[in-house]
């Protein structure tokens, strides 16, 4: 991405606005890097988001719909929020960024690719933010929130959370 010399569209405004939110649960991740924006258009002084949830039923939703309409109104627009359920929000859709983020957050990122084998035996090896070590093991289904798993490094002996694949 390159920064505009210009003055920015009201288009590119409003996507900088809502790109600028971040995931009330993992505070380093903008709703861009987890891939859940997916586009706004400006229509005169109304400029509309067009986002896909993630988990149906996580509580983070709502609070991130009301964050781009606020973010919005702030940059001048009249905002709305369109929810785009189909085609449904994979982990994969986080950005390469994002995943690095994840990772200096100490969460380790989703293992790419969730509609493997693995995946849907709920076999996933999982690597170690900290040290790299693949010699995990998961303590719980449910870690800080509903959205990960807990687990723990046999090699550094760092409890973790593991951003789950759906
Ligand atoms: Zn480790």
């Amino acid at each position: 991405m390159t920064e505009a010399a210009a003055v920015p569209s009201p288009a590119e405004r409003a996507y900088r606005a809502a790109a600028s939110v971040v995931d009330p649960e993992i505070p380093v991740l903008s709703i861009a890097d987890l891939g859940i924006l997916r586009g706004v258009e400006v229509d005169g002084g109304t400029a509309v988001a067009r986002l896909t949830p993630t988990y149906s039923g996580c509580p983070a939703v709502l609070a991130i719909e009301l964050s781009v309409e606020a973010a919005l109104r702030e940059a001048g627009f009249e905002p709305r929020v369109e929810r785009v359920v189909s085609p449904a929000w994979t982990t994969d859709w986080i950005s390469a960024a994002g995943r690095e983020k994840l990772r200096a957050y100490g969460i380790a990122p989703p293992e790419q690719a969730s509609r493997s084998l693995r995946a849907l035996f709920g076999e996933t090896e999982v690597a170690c933010p900290r040290c790299g070590s693949r010699d995990t093991e998961r303590v719980s289904e449910f870690g800080s929130t509903a959205c990960k798993a807990l687990y723990r490094c046999r090699a550094c002996a760092e409890p973790f959370d593991y951003f789950k694949c759906i």
